[in-house]
């Protein structure tokens, strides 16, 4: 047997890794200026979970689920969560929120579990960041979840486009199906298998065809069948979110794949990533948890895709690099014990810090220091120690100053402003 991971699924070190939690800790910070309550659920659920929320007829449920079924548990059916909505509205439910606290703002994070065919951008085993609000049915909500994925979007510096739709509700939008469907019939013979199988069981998601987008542009179009209601929902949601800075394309084609979606939905595309420059989507689910069995309470919610985000900031050139401020070189023991502490004080004051092995010869830290990208070389031997002063040495410009041991973090961290 070889040891090697499994397809589709990812070692990150390094740059890669730190991309990903760079796109977490922006969206961290912004769902905290949102006023958002952290909410952690289990990676392994019931199969039938996702059966009846994310639907199936969806390409999750149909083929993409990792389930088997679990022994301990009296031959239950689980499975990997492909998914964080279905989840956090089995706990919001189960917790009894529908009925003593309706209006939730939650947000997660963490890995979920798809098995489909891997390729750049897209993994058997990625990583979500999500949000989901539940009781507020209004406009309002839907803007300012529209103006914080905006906020998050130019916090991160990546070239994006919004696009977003209104897909109507369980009253408009059986009409909307139906046109679909007989689109769908008229234009059988261009039509790839998968959608010949969608036309019966999941006509929205015609328009969802990979294979086939520029058919889908002679399809019904979803605004043309909303109801007055829906119709006016989604004219707030334009009107609000344009009030509030953000830049949006409407797309009356684009739909979500997933069964729960009513009106709004929404989706971000970031340029550099290829065919999956999709990195945020989500929509507006009303009657979610309801069918879940909980009480009608409205819901919307969306999910940050942190591998394809971290791509695209690498793509862009803004992903941070982990290179240290300052390399510690010391000579001798004495010395040593001293830039330990001197280490110490640079790290206190913020300072990214790697102490070299000491046994070395100068030449080979010196070069040490280069190759993981320090900027600054802190030199400390007996006679700098005897005198209370360090060797800054600057190694992208190659000069090198003494200072006192009181003004080092000072100096080095002003060079890094530059
Ligand atoms: P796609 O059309 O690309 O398959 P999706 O509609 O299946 O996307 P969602 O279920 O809406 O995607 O998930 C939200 C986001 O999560 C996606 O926009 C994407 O950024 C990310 N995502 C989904 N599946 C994967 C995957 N297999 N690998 C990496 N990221 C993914
Ligand atoms: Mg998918």
């Amino acid at each position: 047997m070889e040891l090697t991971r499994l397809r589709g699924f990812r070692d990150l070190v390094g740059a890669d890794a730190r991309a990903m939690s760079l796109v977490e800790e922006r969206a961290r910070a912004l769902v905290e200026r949102y006023s958002m309550k952290e909410i952690r659920i289990p990676v392994l659920e019931r199969t039938q979970l996702y059966l009846r929320s994310t639907g199936e007829t969806s390409d999750i449920v149909e083929k993409q689920m990792y389930t088997f079924t679990d022994r301990d548990e009296g031959e239950t059916v689980v499975a990997l969560r492909p998914e964080g909505t279905p989840g956090v509205v089995r706990a919001y439910i189960e917790a009894g929120f529908d009925r003593t606290e309706p209006q939730q703002r939650l947000f997660y994070s963490g890995a979920m579990f798809r098995r489909e065919r891997p390729q750049k951008g897209r993994y058997r085993q990625f990583y979500q960041f999500g949000v989901e609000v539940f009781g507020r049915p209004d406009a309002a909500c839907d803007a300012e979840i529209l103006i914080m994925i905006d906020e998050l979007c130019r916090d991160l510096k990546v070239p994006f486009t919004m696009e977003i739709n209104s897909i109507g509700d369980q009253k408009c939008r059986p009409a909307f199906r139906d046109a679909l469907v007989q689109w769908g019939r008229t234009h059988w013979d261009e039509l790839c298998d998968d959608c010949h199988n969608r036309i019966d069981r999941n006509p929205l998601r015609l328009l969802d065809c990979k294979i086939d987008a520029k058919l889908a542009a002679s399809a019904p179009n979803s605004l043309d069948y909303l109801c007055d209601e829906c119709r006016a929902h989604f004219d707030t949601v334009k009107e609000l979110a344009s009030a509030g800075g953000v830049e949006y394309v409407v797309n009356p084609r684009m739909v979500r794949g997933l069964d729960y979606y009513t009106r709004t939905a929404f989706e971000v595309m970031a340029g550099g990533l290829g065919a999956q420059s999709t990195v945020v989507a989500g929509g507006r689910y009303d009657g979610l948890v309801e069918t879940m069995g909980g009480a009608a309470v409205a819901g919307i919610g969306f999910a940050i895709g942190v591998d394809r985000m971290a791509l695209a900031l690498q793509a862009a050139g803004v992903a941070p690099t982990a290179a240290p401020d300052a390399a510690i070189i010391a000579m001798g023991p004495a010395a040593t014990r001293h830039a330990i502490a001197v280490a110490r004080n640079l790290r206190e004051a913020n300072l990214n810090v790697e102490m070299l092995s000491p046994e070395r010869k100068m030449k080979t830290l010196l070069a040490r220091a280069s190759k993981i990208g320090a900027r600054f070389a802190v030199i400390i031997g007996d006679d700098e120690l005897a005198r209370g002063v360090v060797q800054v040495r600057d190694l992208k410009q190659s000069t090198q100053r003494e200072v006192a041991v009181a003004e080092a973090a000072r100096a080095i961290a002003d060079a890094r402003g530059e």
